[in-house]
């Protein structure tokens, strides 16, 4: 059978992903980004169970995970440091915190290895059903497939009058990397709801750890630039030493839902933030993409007909693409839209529900998705526990979290 191509628009983490794996399973392979070098914006990113098994399936999970932190627990807690909800994880239900640019970097290598021609300042201007892709600099290419990997604000999702709405939301966020310091817990992600505020502490590197603000667009004091750290210090006292250490080199970036009408037409797919941005409220988005990815790869390379296997593909893939993103919406409504008069009953609520099983399932149905490909069974020498097991700094789950909660709680 003659060896089929694809065109994938968008060097992100969704692009590489996809064409790392449309490389394995044997297409010839260009990705096409418009910045005229790789790089990777943000901090540290939750890679669970699903994008794990995507990183052993492609290779990739060694060299991504070089660095990274085992979690061993999630925690939401209010601004008075009451527990709302605990997630622990398992051997077989991992969340691994490694920084963005390992992860991206092992997928740039993953992919040179598998032959992917990747092509920077190669901006594409339009894409069409045929398959056909136009750059900015006048170039035509033609594929049998066009996977669009733009991003949340892609124009080429347009070009198949994708898009059903984007909703800009009421928060905005920032990402940054802060200084380690031995109190520093190194397993368990902490974040802090106080009225429409957020302060998420996550474990990183041996060096670095990772903290993520959001707060209301219209607060104009709390996306100040540099960090107004008292103000932060006067919502989330008990995190003073974490918030003295704020680093300014960042940006507050709009945290944007996007939903399509369609994801495919003729020869092109659109996936990753171009077909389903979220709220980085489950640390989902980017898993989400992988396993759409890993499906399209699988079900393309099986089906003769490309449009009708895209057909197939959307119906597969979206119920649990929508359902995260459906999850992520309503966690972000309760954090950014409960009235301040009532958080103590947004406390009652939250703890009540997170110990419900419903809620356990619906919280982390995107996160232990098995992805199609995945053959099951780790390589024998991907050790999922390892990595912060070696580190004599680690401590046991139990041992008390960072930051203490106050002792009046
Ligand atoms: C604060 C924050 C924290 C997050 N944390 C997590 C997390 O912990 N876990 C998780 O799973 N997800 C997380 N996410 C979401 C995750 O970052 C995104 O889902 C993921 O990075 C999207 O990747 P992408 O490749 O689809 O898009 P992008 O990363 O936006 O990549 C798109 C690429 O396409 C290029 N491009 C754009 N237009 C063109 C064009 N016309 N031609 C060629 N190239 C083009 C861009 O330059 C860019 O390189 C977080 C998001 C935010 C904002």
């Amino acid at each position: 059978m003659k060896q089929r191509s694809v065109e994938i628009i968008g060097a992100g983490l969704a692009g590489l992903v996809a064409a790392n794996r449309f490389a394995q399973l044997g297409w010839k392979t260009r990705i096409h980004e418009r910045n005229a070098e790789l790089r990777m914006f943000g901090a540290g990113i939750w890679i669970w169970e699903s994008g794990l098994k995507t990183l052993e399936t492609i290779g990739c999970f060694d060299q991504a995970m070089k660095s990274a932190r085992v979690i061993k627990e999630w925690q939401i807690r209010d601004g008075r440091g009451r527990l709302l909800m605990t997630r622990p994880t398992a051997p077989d239900d991992r969340l691994l915190l490694p920084p963005r640019a390992d992860l991206y970097q092992a997928l740039i290598d993953g992919a040179i290895q598998k032959g992917v021609s990747i092509e920077t300042s190669s901006l594409a201007t339009m894409v069409a059903p045929d398959g056909s892709v136009t750059f900015e600099n006048g170039a035509h290419l033609a594929a049998d497939l066009v996977v669009v990997a733009d991003g949340a604000y892609s124009r080429n999702r347009e070009a198949i009058l994708g898009t059903q709405w984007i909703d800009f939301g009421n928060e905005a966020g920032i990402r940054m990397l802060i200084d380690a310091m031995p109190e520093d817990n190194l397993d368990t992600l902490v974040e802090y709801w106080n009225g429409k505020w957020r302060m998420l502490y996550n474990p990183c590197t041996d060096g670095k750890n990772y903290i993520f603000l959001s707060a209301p667009v219209d607060d104009l004091r709390a996306r100040r630039i540099p960090i107004d750290t008292e103000l932060w210090i006067e919502k989330f006292p008990f995190a003073e030493s974490l918030i003295r250490r704020f680093q300014v080199d960042s940006r507050w970036d709009r945290l944007v839902n996007v939903k399509c009408r369609t994801w495919r037409e003729g020869h092109v797919a659109i996936v990753g933030d171009a077909a389903h941005a979220m709220p980085p409220n489950l640390g989902q988005a980017a898993n989400t993409a992988f396993i759409n990815v890993m499906a399209l790869a699988s079900m393309a390379t099986e089906g003769a007909d490309l449009p009708q296997t895209l057909e197939r593909w959307e119906r597969h893939q979206r119920p649990i693409s929508d359902h995260v993103q459906w999850f992520s919406y309503w966690y972000g409504y309760v954090l950014g839209k409960w009235p301040s008069a009532l958080e103590l009953l947004r406390s009652d609520a939250v703890s009540a529900l997170a110990r419900t099983s419903w809620f356990e399932e619906a919280l982390n149905r995107g996160a232990r998705h098995v992805p199609m490909g995945f053959e099951g069974g780790r390589a024998p020498h991907l050790a999922p526990l390892s990595v912060a097991h070696q580190n004599p700094n680690h401590r046991q789950s139990g041992d008390s979290p960072w930051p203490t909660p106050p002792s009046n709680i």
